[in-house]
């Protein structure tokens, strides 16, 4: 694989016609970096910081860029953010990872929130437009991507969907995933597309769309659901690169297993590409919002994945989005959501919005700390927990003036026949 800059300059440039172009976007047009629904992404004025900012980016006049507003105390989105932003601005507990050494020098007081809905609306506080390499949370859109083209029962019978339990590099779960009971007929050692080890096969599973070759496919497929033409990172690819010892042990592990059936060390620097593209929390809230969406970017309505993809993908995040954490916060916040080490979370409420923060600073599982505590209260505020409900208002329309009655027992249609 050609490694140089101007080679990514070219698949850059030639992404706007390609995403128009290729089979993977049905939508009427593709992100381009003027047209309808692009997002530029200038940091706000100084006077602005701080603030939350609102831009319904979708309904933006052709050919103009969307221009972002202060977005009015009481609405619920804003009010959220802001609580959200104002009650971990100070918070200063984690540490930003070391193992891939150009990820210890980001500034750790860096700290954005940006929620998209499925209307469109754009929202972000602080640092949300801030560039950093996507991580552990490029996984989900590649395995989507594959899902997508290859059907769900593909990437479970390689790769599988349940959790590994362990670290997201771990090579001990490989060991592990052969010697489950309930995989005795196939060995699936990868474990889960989320973990290092799934992620790569993912990648060695994907077919590269028609036309393009597999890295185009992939970038292509990213920046359909950012609603933008993204790029790398080439420092970070080069740092990670250089030191991804243990993943290269993984991807021979999994050569050796047949989990991977291509070139290993091609699915890894692949893989380590991918890790490298460089988004914002604003950015993943537009791809989260898209996974939201039945798979329809609200931003730029393009159609990147079908609507079965997207429950799929969210399943496994529910799976896996925060390694061995995911039951924590699955019980405490409610909502699935993937975590990268570069300090980027990304939380979806399914056909409500999705919300992201960025903050370098990690736990010892690898999810950003500042980033877990402002999604848990961004969610809160808006009910956005996918397991909570109310009671029925059923009884109630009996009447006020009656006492609540118990009712039978039964399918709910007869009930409905009864004229309840
Ligand atoms: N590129 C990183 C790695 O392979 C991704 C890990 C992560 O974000 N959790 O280690």
């Amino acid at each position: 694989m050609n490694r140089s800059k101007s080679r990514t300059g070219i698949w850059v440039v030639a992404l706007s016609t390609l995403l128009a172009s290729c089979g993977f976007l049905h939508g009427a047009f593709a992100p381009s970096a003027s047209g309808p629904g692009a997002v530029t992404l200038t940091p706000p004025a100084a006077d602005q910081a701080g603030t939350v900012l609102v831009a319904t980016t979708g309904a933006a006049p052709a050919g103009t860029s969307p221009r972002a507003t202060t977005a009015p105390p009481g609405d619920p989105f804003r009010d959220a953010l802001m609580d959200a932003f104002k009650s971990f601005r100070r918070l200063q507990e984690g540490k930003n990872a070391d193992y891939i050494p150009v990820l210890a020098q980001v500034d750790p007081s860096l700290f954005g929130l940006a929620l998209v809905t499925v209307q469109g609306a754009v929202y972000e506080i602080g640092s949300a437009r801030n560039e950093f390499s996507i991580q552990s949370v490029s996984k989900p859109f590649t395995v989507a991507r594959v899902i997508d083209t290859m059907g769900a029962d593909a990437v479970d019978n390689r790769i599988g969907v349940n959790a590994t339990g362990q670290k997201f590099d771990s090579i001990l779960a490989l060991d592990l995933g052969k010697n489950m009971p309930a995989d005795k007929d196939r060995v699936r050692p990868a474990g889960n597309p989320l973990v290092n080890a799934g992620a790569i096969a993912t990648v060695d599973l994907l077919a590269a769309a028609a036309g393009m070759d597999k890295w185009t496919t992939i970038l292509g497929n990213m920046s359909a659901f950012a609603g933008r033409v993204l790029q790398v990172n080439d420092e970070i690819y080069r740092s990670e690169s250089e030191t991804n010892i243990n993943n290269r042990a993984i991807v021979n592990l999994l050569k050796n297993d047949e989990v991977i059936q291509g070139d290993p060390m091609q699915a890894l620097d692949l893989y380590t590409r991918q890790c490298s593209i460089s988004v914002s929390a604003r950015d993943l809230a537009v791809m989260g919002a898209t996974l939201a969406n039945g798979g329809r970017n609200p931003v730029t309505n393009v159609q990147v994945v079908a609507p079965a993809t997207t429950a799929r993908v969210l399943a496994i995040l529910a799976t896996a989005g925060l390694y061995e954490t995911t039951g924590d916060w699955l019980y405490k916040v409610g909502v699935p959501a993937k975590s990268g080490v570069a300090g980027g979370i990304m939380a979806v409420v399914p056909g409500r919005f999705a919300v992201a923060s960025f903050s370098p600073p990690l736990d010892p599982a690898g999810n950003s700390v500042r980033g877990q505590r402002a999604i848990e209260v961004v969610v809160q505020h808006l009910g956005g927990n996918v397991f909570a409900s109310q009671p029925a208002v059923r009884a109630q329309r009996l009447g006020a003036d009656k006492e609540p009655t118990l009712l039978p027992t039964g399918p709910v249609r007869e009930l409905t026949a009864a004229g309840r």
